[in-house]
């Protein structure tokens, strides 16, 4: 058994919200004043994996059981005193427990490393906070999973950190502002990420691919996080080998990207909505997750023409 804790300094606190804090280890050694306030955090998961977050510098980690130490786990074991022949050992224990699961996201890494897909690591903003009693108000309002690790920030506006993560590794992030200001979003993103790759179970035919990541979170979904899907997003989403669903949000960026799902042959779906629901979230705070995904495969159409046919009555609505 791996046990990250045992590692973990002597002085540290149990969050309600399953955080572990302690003093960051990471900050001195990226330029940053030594921490004292225990704003370090671990999370971990049931069965010996962790993720890690520093809530002063931004330095992100995290640990899955069946797979090698990261090169930034391993960093932050170091920089945590953990003895170089631990760290070998717990590599070891690890791929001891590589699954079917795992052994396929590893062929699927190296089809997705000679396709040139892959992302680099990349660090959440600094002064990050866990979620705050307003952030999860705001969340259940959209009715979104209170179990992705969101974060949340009061500088220089109060917002929702959305970590952006491939392969379980934090690759970017958007922030979504809670005040009324503009802009509404600030995103890290790298060229060609699409969002939610990790929320796929490896047995689902379909993958459901609409625009914006709250879209995404609320059903499961894949963000390509605009109204296009790119070349780069259209290989990574086809390497995954499911059925593509689009799902547009029905308005007139939207209409742009059911052209470009016909012109990668994927199949769309506009469901009837009231126009008062303009998108998979606003549907899902209507009618619920369940009732959401029934009429998104109802409503699916893989001919090109009743696309186009369901399209211009759609343009029709939205300009009357
Ligand atoms: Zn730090």
């Amino acid at each position: 058994m791996i046990d990250v804790i045992s590692f973990l300094p002597a002085k540290r606190k149990q969050t309600a919200s399953g955080w572990i804090s302690f003093n960051a280890p990471c900050c001195v050694h990226r330029g940053d004043t030594q921490d004292k306030r225990q704003r370090g955090g671990i999370k971990p998961g049931t069965d010996g994996s962790w993720s890690y977050h520093c809530f002063n510098c931004g330095f992100t980690a995290s640990f899955v059981l069946g797979r090698n130490v990261t090169f930034k786990a391993r960093k932050l074991l170091e920089w945590m005193n953990v003895p170089q022949e631990e760290i070998e050992r717990i590599n070891l224990e690890s791929l001891k427990h590589k699954s079917i699961e795992g052994l396929l996201g590893e062929r699927q890494a190296i089809v997705n490393h000679l396709q040139n897909i892959g992302f680099e690591d990349r660090d959440l903003p600094a002064d990050t906070q866990p979620l705050s009693a307003t952030g999860q108000a705001y969340l259940n309002s959209r009715k979104l999973p209170l179990d992705y690790p969101f974060l949340y920030k009061t500088m220089p506006r109060p917002g929702i950190v959305v970590p952006f993560t491939h392969d379980n590794q934090v690759v970017g992030h958007t922030t979504r502002f809670l005040d009324d200001r503009t802009p509404k979003y600030i995103q890290d993103i790298q060229p060609g990420y699409v969002f939610g790759t990790d929320l796929q179970n490896a047995n689902w035919q379909y993958a459901i691919v609409v625009e914006g990541v709250f879209d995404a979170l609320s059903i499961n979904g894949l963000a390509v996080l605009h109204a296009d899907v790119n070349d780069a997003q259209a290989r990574l989403i086809r390497n995954l080998g499911r059925d593509v669903v689009v799902v547009p949000d029905q308005d007139e960026p939207g209409m742009r990207l059911v052209d470009r799902a016909v012109e990668l042959g994927w199949s769309v779906s506009m469901p009837e909505w009231p126009a008062d629901v303009k998108d998979v979230n606003d549907a899902v705070i209507h009618w619920g997750r369940l009732a959401t995904l029934i009429t998104i495969l109802q409503a699916r159409e893989t001919s090109r023409i009743k696309i186009e046919l369901r399209k211009k009555q759609l343009v029709k609505r939205l300009r009357t």
